[in-house]
């Protein structure tokens, strides 16, 4: 029978035999034990499944990848330490020296730098992508050695949606995968496979542990893209790996080619694994996943409509708000609601964005976003405080935008701390 979402952040993942805990048990242990080499040598060998050691596959963390597999729609899942590893792997498991990428160029400002320097400097060449870019700029990018495109479904911090039918149609007849990253709306508000997307990335730092108390990142394979049909140009997936004696991943794994490689591959030899602690507190945050999400973005829709009626607010970015430049894609893609996040500006520019945020008294001032407490970032005095005016609006980041991650506290008492916030300027 196929659950409901809110019935799948609750039931799916860790399925209890009988006399066994009700809850996921948090199996903290770097091994597991056999009585024979063989089986052993087996496991190693991949002839048969199971859990050897924890940077390979945990029970705990495998119910959590299962959960989150059943959450998108797909096949199969790996937890990472942290977002940023999930993108990486997510990439390197099909791009090598002298591949080349394309990406959105809205992206999270890690993956950014990720793409444009560290895989530059790997030998894996990337060209971006402006927001609504025509079909024919997108397949411009186009090269011979190209291997995937890459976006996100709700870009952090600018807040573009992505049109995943065009860049999944262009990227599917090119012959490369679109890989998405869905952590701003979560699998409750959208789920990319749905419009074509190949494989979904995630933080999972965010809204799927909700609580802010966890690292960690997740890939999730949807099992629908066709490696085999495009053979010579994913090597790695479909020629044999001599560090497994020889075996062929699409042979042997089918439409599991993908995330199969990602585990016993990339995370065997880059050990960027969680721990099973963390997949513990990630799964207990994703049990509320459903109830969290509708109540941010309500609370969200109500402060960015209290915004924008206010004549200290210069303008308010968020794409719920009809007249905003993604209202309609936001419409197709996220009908239910985007996510908390709010980015606004206030009159009287970087200083008087400052004051605002220092006025504050429920929202805190926090490196972070999309977590239940309701928290505030002004780039221009923090992550961008090296720039001047002119490098950060070409940074897309205007000096007085204020990024808000509005929480679930009762609305009332968000919209009054803005409000008295307000009445200081
Ligand atoms: C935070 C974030 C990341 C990076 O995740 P970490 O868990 O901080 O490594 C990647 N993508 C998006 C959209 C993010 O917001």
């Amino acid at each position: 029978m196929d659950w409901h979402i809110d019935t799948k952040c609750i039931q799916e993942g860790w399925k209890p035999g009988e006399g066994e805990p009700r809850v996921l048990p948090v199996y903290q242990s770097t091994t597991f034990k056999y009585s024979s080499a063989g089986t052993l040598g087996d496991l190693f060998d991949l002839k048969i499944g199971g859990d050897f050691y924890t940077r390979l596959s945990n029970p705990t963390t495998n119910a959590v990848e299962n959960k989150i597999a059943a959450l998108e729609g797909g096949i199969g899942a790996l937890m990472t330490s942290a977002g940023q590893a999930a993108s990486m792997l997510s990439v390197c498991n099909i791009a090598r020296s002298g591949d080349h990428i394309i990406s959105a160029v809205a992206i999270y400002g890690g993956t950014f730098n990720l793409f444009h320097k560290t895989l530059r400097e790997l030998g894996i060449d990337v060209t971006f992508i402006q927001p609504g870019a025509t079909d024919a700029e997108i397949e411009a990018a186009f090269r011979p050695n190209t291997k995937l495109l890459f976006g996100e479904t709700l870009s952090n911090p600018s807040l573009q949606v992505l049109d995943i039918e065009q860049y999944a149609r262009i990227a599917h007849a090119h012959g490369v995968p679109l890989i998405v990253d869905n952590t701003f709306p979560t699998p409750i508000n959208c789920r990319p496979f749905e419009f074509g997307a190949d494989i979904v990335v995630h933080s999972t730092s965010k809204y799927l542990d909700g609580h802010a108390t966890a690292l960690g990142g997740v890939i999730v394979d949807s099992g629908h893209f066709d490696w085999q049909a495009h053979a010579s140009r994913y090597p790695g997936l479909t020629t044999p790996d001599e560090t497994y004696h020889g075996i062929v991943y699409t042979e042997q794994f089918g439409k599991a080619a993908y995330i199969t490689k990602c585990r016993t591959h990339l995370m065997r030899d880059m050990g960027v694994a969680p721990s099973p602690q963390n997949a513990f507190l990630l799964s207990q945050g994703m049990d509320t996943l459903h109830l969290r999400m509708e109540r941010h973005c309500f609370n969200a829709q109500k402060v960015a409509e209290f915004l924008s009626q206010d004549e200290r607010v210069t303008w308010v970015n968020y794409p719920g708000l009809p007249g905003d430049k993604n209202y309609e894609l936001a419409q197709k893609y996220m009908p239910h609601g985007t996510c908390g996040v709010i980015s606004f500006g206030v009159r009287g520019g970087r200083e008087a964005a400052s004051r605002f945020m220092e006025s504050l008294k429920l929202a805190a001032i926090v490196i972070h976003v999309a977590d239940l407490r309701t928290c505030v970032l002004h780039p221009a005095s923090t992550t961008h405080r090296q720039l001047s005016d002119q490098q950060l609006s070409e940074a897309g980041v205007t000096p007085d935008l204020i990024r808000f991650s509005v929480g679930i506290e009762h609305i009332d008492d968000i919209i009054g701390d803005i409000r008295q916030a307000l009445d200081t300027l």
